[in-house]
């Protein structure tokens, strides 16, 4: 079952000052330390060492991501 686009959040968390929603891509979760609130501009850092739980999480995430992208394509040449 392939859920519907509307579906697919990206991923990422709601600012808790201001309840944006702060897109992260997998890559500057990885391997950037800060992520800045679009709506507010406040700089939420991440400390690698307490956040190892769900970084493990964004990388089961990313796998997850890869394979519903080979599931697309997958549907796309049928
Ligand atoms: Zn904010």
């Amino acid at each position: 079952m392939i859920p519907p686009k509307e579906q697919q959040r990206p991923p990422g968390f709601d600012c808790p000052k201001c309840g944006f929603f702060i897109e992260m891509s997998i890559e500057s979760l990885l391997y950037s330390s800060s992520q800045v609130c679009p709506g507010c501009t406040t700089a939420y850092s991440m400390d690698r060492e307490k956040s190892n739980d769900a970084l493990k999480l964004v990388q089961k995430l990313h796998v997850a991501m890869k394979n519903i992208d080979t599931v697309k394509k997958f549907d796309g040449k049928h």
